[in-house]
C-alpha cells in the first residue's frame, strides 16, 4: 500500500479503539474526543501534506523501483542524496506545528528503518524486525513507543525484590509470550495505531533480570494493553484563546501491560541482556532519530526566534540593546542546530550495516544542549514579552459589551488590539500556558535523564585526539 492521506489515518483510528483512559473515563474514539480530536486532525494534516502538491514530491519515495510512494522517512538511506531528502521531508512535518509536535510519525519510523537494517543483531528474531518494519511501512501506520520501566524506588532496579512492577515476561508459550508490569510513558499514545516496546537503557546482567530484555512490537488495541493519559491540554478553547494545545497536543500516557499476550513474529528481542544492553548501539538508531530531533528542534529554534521578533517589533524594543542581546541568543540556537545539521550530513558514512548513517557527533552536541537551550529560550521569551504575556484577552472578551475597551487601549503603533493579542497568545501558550510548561519538560526529558546522557556522551566520545593536542602545547610551552 502506498503512503497514506489523513482521512486513512482518522479512519484506522476509529477502527481500532484501544483501551484509553482520560480522567476516569474510557475514550471510544478518540477522532470525536474534545481532548484529542483537533490533535488527531493535526498528524492527518501532516499525512495529507504526502498529496499536497506543493509539497508531495518532497514527502515520499519510490519503493524499490515500483510506482508504490512510501513515506520518505522509511527511506533506508544509502547516499548523503537520501539523508538530504529526508531531512526536507522532516522539515516540512516539523515546520508545520513549529516544532512542538515531538512525535510527528517520523520519529518512529526512523528507529524502526535502523533496526531492521540492522536486523542481522537480533539474530533468531531477524526476520521478525524486518517483516514488522515492511508491515508498519506498506501500512504507513503510526507509531508510539515506551523504553522506561515504572519503579518503586529509583535506587534499585525494576527486576529488585518486591519490586517487579516494571514490564516483565510472565509465560512463555508455543505460539507467543504473554506479558505483564508498566511503563513511562508513552507520548502520542492515544494518537497511534501501534506501540513498539524495547528495552530501557540497561537491564542488569544477573539471571533473574533477563525476563525485562524484551522488544516487541504490537497493535494498540491488543487485549490487556492499557493506556492511561495524562490530563488534555486542550481544553476545548478557540484556536485564538490556545493556539498551541488546541492543535498540537499529541498527549503522554503510562501503559499498563495487563496479561498481554505478544505473537512471535512479533517479538524482536527474547531473554536476552546482552542484546537488550546494546541494541540501540548496535542498531545505530541514534544517528538517525537524532537527525529528526534536531531537526525538530531547528524548526522549534526558528519559531520561537521568528515569534520573539515580532515580539519586539511590534513593543518598539527591537532596538533596545538588552533586548537584542537576549533575541541574539535565539539566533546561536537557531543557527548552531542548523550546521550541526548541515556538518553530520557532510560528514556522513555508510556503516556496517550499508546504511549512510548522519555523522553522530555534531547532532549529539545539538541535540544535548537543547535539553538546556530550550528552556533559556522560553526565559527569554518570559523576559521580553513580561507583561504583555498575560494582557491577553480571550476571544470572548473582544466580542463582548467591553471589546471596544480593548481595541482602543491595546493596540501598539505597528498592530491592532485584536491582532496584538493574538501574537501574545501564542507567545504565551508556548511559554507561560501549561502546554508550555510540557513542552519545556518534554524538552529536558524525551530522550531520557540530560545529565547520565552527558556522562555516557563524555565517556564513549574518542578524546585520544584532544588529549594529544593538549599534550603538544603543554610540552611546547
Ligand atoms: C513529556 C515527556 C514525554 C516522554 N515520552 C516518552 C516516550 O514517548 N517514550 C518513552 O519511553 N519515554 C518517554 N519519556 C520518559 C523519559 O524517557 C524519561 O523521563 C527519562 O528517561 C528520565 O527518566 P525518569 O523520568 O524516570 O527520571 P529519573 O531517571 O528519575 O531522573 C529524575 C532526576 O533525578 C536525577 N537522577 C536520577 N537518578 C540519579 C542518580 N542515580 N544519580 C544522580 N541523579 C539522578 C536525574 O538526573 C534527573 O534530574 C517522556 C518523558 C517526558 C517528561
Amino acid at each position: 500500500m502506498p503512503a497514506k492521506n489523513g482521512i486513512l489515518y482518522l479512519e484506522g483510528l476509529r477502527a481500532h479503539p484501544k483501551d484509553l483512559w482520560l480522567e476516569g473515563e474510557k475514550v471510544t474514539d478518540v477522532t470525536q474526543h474534545v481532548a484529542f480530536s483537533r490533535s488527531a486532525d493535526s498528524i492527518a494534516s501532516l499525512y495529507d501534506m504526502q498529496y499536497d502538491s506543493s509539497v508531495a514530491e518532497e514527502m515520499t519515495f519510490n519503493l524499490d523501483d515500483t510506482n508504490v510512494l512510501e513515506g520518505l522517512s522509511f527511506i533506508t538511506p544509502t547516499s548523503k542524496e537520501h539523508l538530504i531528502q529526508r531531512g526536507k521531508m522532516m522539515l516540512h512535518w516539523a515546520r508545520y506545528s513549529g516544532g512542538v509536535l515531538g512525535r510527528t510519525p517520523d520519529y518512529m519510523n526512523v528507529i524502526l528503518m535502523a533496526c531492521a537494517a540492522a536486523s542481522e543483531f537480533f539474530g533468531p528474531y531477524r526476520k521478525n524486525i524486518e517483516n514488522y518494519f515492511r508491515y508498519v511501512m506498506e501500512n504507513d501506520l503510526t507509531l508510539t513507543h515506551t523504553l522506561v520501566n515504572v519503579r518503586k524506588n529509583k535506587r534499585y532496579p525494576s527486576h529488585a525484590k518486591g519490586d517487579e512492577l516494571g514490564l516483565h515476561l510472565v509465560e512463555s508459550k508455543d505460539d507467543g509470550i504473554v506479558v505483564e508490569g508498566a511503563r513511562i510513558l508513552a507520548t502520542l499514545a492515544p494518537l497511534s495505531d501501534e506501540i513498539l516496546v524495547f528495552p530501557s537503557s540497561v537491564v542488569p546482567t544477573d539471571k533473574d533480570a533477563s525476563k525485562y530484555a524484551l522488544a516487541f512490537g504490537i497493535p494498540c488495541d491488543t487485549s490487556g494493553l492499557k493506556f492511561i493519559c495524562r490530563e488534555s491540554l486542550d481544553v476545548g478553547k478557540s484556536s485564538f484563546d490556545h493556539p498551541l494545545s488546541s492543535k498540537f497536543d499529541e498527549g503522554d500516557a503510562i501503559v499498563i501491560f495487563d496479561k498481554v499476550f505478544v505473537p512471535w513474529e512479533k517479538v524482536f528481542i527474547f531473554d536476552d541482556v546482552e542484546t537488550a544492553n546494546t541494541v540501540f548501539s548496535n542498531s545505530k538508531v541514534g544517528s538517525h532519530i537524532n537527525q529528526q530531533i534536531v531537526t525538530k528542534n531547528m524548526a522549534k529554534a526558528e519559531f520561537i526566534f521568528g515569534l520573539a521578533t515580532l515580539m519586539t517589533e511590534s513593543l518598539n524594543t527591537n532596538e533596545t540593546p538588552y533586548i537584542q542581546a537576549l533575541a541574539s541568543e535565539l539566533i546561536t540556537i537557531y543557527e548552531l542546530s542548523k550546521a550541526c545539521l548541515e556538518a553530520s550530513i557532510s560528514k556522513s558514512e555508510l556503516n556496517e550495516w550499508g546504511v549512510m548513517e548522519p555523522d553522530g557527533a555534531p547532532l549529539a552536541a545539538a541535540k544535548s544542549s537543547f535539553t538546556s537551550a530550550y528552556p533559556r529560550m522560553i526565559e527569554i521569551l518570559q523576559l521580553i514579552g513580561s507583561s504583555s504575556l498575560i494582557a491577553v484577552p480571550t476571544d470572548a472578551d473582544f466580542d463582548s459589551d467591553i471589546g471596544h475597551y480593548l481595541d482602543n487601549y491595546l493596540s501598539t503603533d505597528t498592530l491592532g488590539a485584536k491582532e496584538r493579542t493574538k501574537l501574545f497568545r501564542m507567545a504565551w501558550d508556548i511559554s507561560i500556558s501549561s502546554y508550555g510548561g510540557r513542552q519545556v519538560l518534554y524538552e529536558r526529558f524525551f530522550s531520557g535523564d540530560p545529565h547520565r546522557t552527558a556522562a555516557l556522551s563524555f565517556a564513549r566520545y574518542d578524546k585520544e585526539q584532544v588529549k594529544k593536542i593538549a599534550l603538544q602545547i603543554i610540552n611546547r610551552v
